[in-house]
């Protein structure tokens, strides 16, 4: 499937806030968006002119869709996937995008960022409940067990992130233990385990039009 191969720092100016698609750097003053907090391009250092409902609407959407590395199908299919669901239809989207299993991995401390937890998963290196999945949007659910497989812990770049999980901070949904290179989904995740700045309800007014 195509992904975006650009600057991921682009789109961190793009939507004018940090969303952390690198990893330790993004805590750095090597931070791109500290540097240049303003948009890309050649009219980027312009000021940013007020936008309509429209545009507020488009840009919630499209910040959310890059922080979870998706592309425009995906994060539909998503949507009418939580629109389908009882309950709150922005929640319910939130969820789904927090279960999938590239998310877990990434929020458990084993990657440093989405897109390489993804890579991991396509790796191989990951089991639930014992069985080995490669599938970066399976969805996890309440007492699974996702761990490292054994031949993989050796992995440099998994012991590097693991060494950084105390700073980024594990989610109250989920179990870590580090030495034994495991973690549980204890619970699943709530609106207000969602610490990062989303406003839901934007993208759900977007795609109801
Ligand atoms: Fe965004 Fe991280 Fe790049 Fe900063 S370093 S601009 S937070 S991806």
């Amino acid at each position: 499937m195509a992904r975006y191969r650009g600057s991921v720092c682009r789109l961190c100016r793009r939507e004018g806030e940090k969303l952390f698609l690198k990893g330790d750097r993004c805590y750095t003053d090597k931070c791109a968006f500290e540097r240049r907090n303003y948009a890309p391009g050649q009219q980027g250092q312009k000021r940013r002119r007020k936008q309509s409902d429209y545009g507020e609407q488009l840009r919630e959407k499209q910040k959310v869709k890059r922080m979870y590395g998706l592309l425009e199908r995906q994060f539909k299919n998503y949507y009418h996937r939580a629109s389908r669901m009882k309950g709150v239809t922005g929640e319910n989207l939130l969820g789904l995008l927090e279960r999938r299993l590239d998310n877990v991995v990434f929020r458990l401390g084993f990657a440093c960022n989405r897109a390489e937890a993804r890579q991991f998963v396509l790796h191989r290196h990951f089991t639930v409940n014992g069985v080995r999945v490669n599938i970066p949007s399976y969805q996890v659910r309440e007492g699974d067990a996702i761990e490292v497989r054994e031949k993989s812990r050796s992995v440099a770049k998994i012991e590097q992130a693991l060494s950084a999980v105390e700073r980024r901070g594990l989610p109250a949904w989920l179990e870590l233990d580090k030495e034994g290179f495991k973690g549980k989904i204890t619970t699943l995740p709530s609106r207000q385990d969602i610490t990062m700045p989303i406003r839901e309800q934007l993208i759900v007014e977007l795609y109801s039009k």
